[in-house]
């Protein structure tokens, strides 16, 4: 018997980091593969899926302003830098058979869509795979809050926040050995607390859509589908 996953329609937020593999910087393909069959075997259960991608590999906006750039400006070249990472995922996912659309919050016709709700829903009826890039469309906000608004938007049941580890801890894990993780954790706990699970206007989005955030590892081979058909470790934020 095929499996009932535990969400119809998620959001996937992932950094742009997350697509550079061992190099400091940009795109590592065979990367960006391993993340795209981990997409396609949760397609593959009947899950929608909406994706976020960060541009932290390529270029953030604190950075280009650190170094004397415009703040708005740098901003935009990040929200240009997340089109790239949603196009190579495209590229991907397309390359294992998976149907897709970028979906930009910055008009560019020629290369994406622009962000129409409807039509974007329609799409994950479908079973189209929506990658929403150019963020929010706006300076000062994350991709954190793009993931947030459009999972809130598209109705999502759920965000997953893939990282680097398998969950939320009370103090990093990669640098305290004694580092708990929480299986559950609130809203409240993780701004209080300052557990760097998203920023804050994206978690304060999230708790007043009710969206949990679920925080797991995109290291672990099978780790989102496992999560989906009910097994895995994670932590639940809500
Ligand atoms: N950005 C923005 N508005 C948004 C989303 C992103 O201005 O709605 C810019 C911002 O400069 C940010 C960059 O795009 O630094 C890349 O996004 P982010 O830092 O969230 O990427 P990640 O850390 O997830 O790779």
């Amino acid at each position: 018997a095929s499996v009932e996953p535990l969400y119809r329609r998620v959001m996937l937020k992932i950094s742009g980091e997350a697509l550079m593999g061992d190099q400091g910087f940009g795109l590592h393909p065979p990367t960006v593969e391993r993340i795209a069959r981990e997409v396609k075997s949760v397609r593959d259960l009947g899950v929608e899926i909406c994706m976020v991608i960060g541009g932290g590999n390529i270029f953030r906006g604190l950075q280009g302003s650190a170094q004397g750039m415009e703040r708005t400006t740098a901003d935009y070249m990040g929200m240009l830098a997340t089109v790239m990472n949603a196009l190579a995922m495209q590229s991907a996912l397309e390359g294992l058979g998976v149907f897709t659309r970028v979906i930009s919050a910055i008009r560019m016709d020629e290369v994406a869509e622009p962000y129409i709700r409807r039509r974007a829903v329609r799409h994950l009826e479908k079973g189209r795979v929506c990658i929403f890039a150019a963020g929010t469309g706006n300076p000062y906000f994350t991709t954190d809050t793009a993931a947030t608004l459009r999972a809130s938007e598209m109705n999502c049941e759920a965000i997953f926040k893939g990282t680097k580890v398998d969950g939320v801890y009370d103090k990093d894990p990669k640098k305290h050995a004694d580092a708990k993780r929480y299986d559950a954790v609130s809203y409240d706990e993780v701004l209080a607390q300052h557990l760097g699970v998203m920023d804050a206007s994206a978690i304060a989005l999230a708790r007043e859509n009710d969206l949990p955030i679920i925080v797991f590892s995109l290291d672990e081979p099978g780790g989102f589908k496992g999560i989906l058909a009910g097994q895995g470790t994670y932590t639940k934020v809500g």
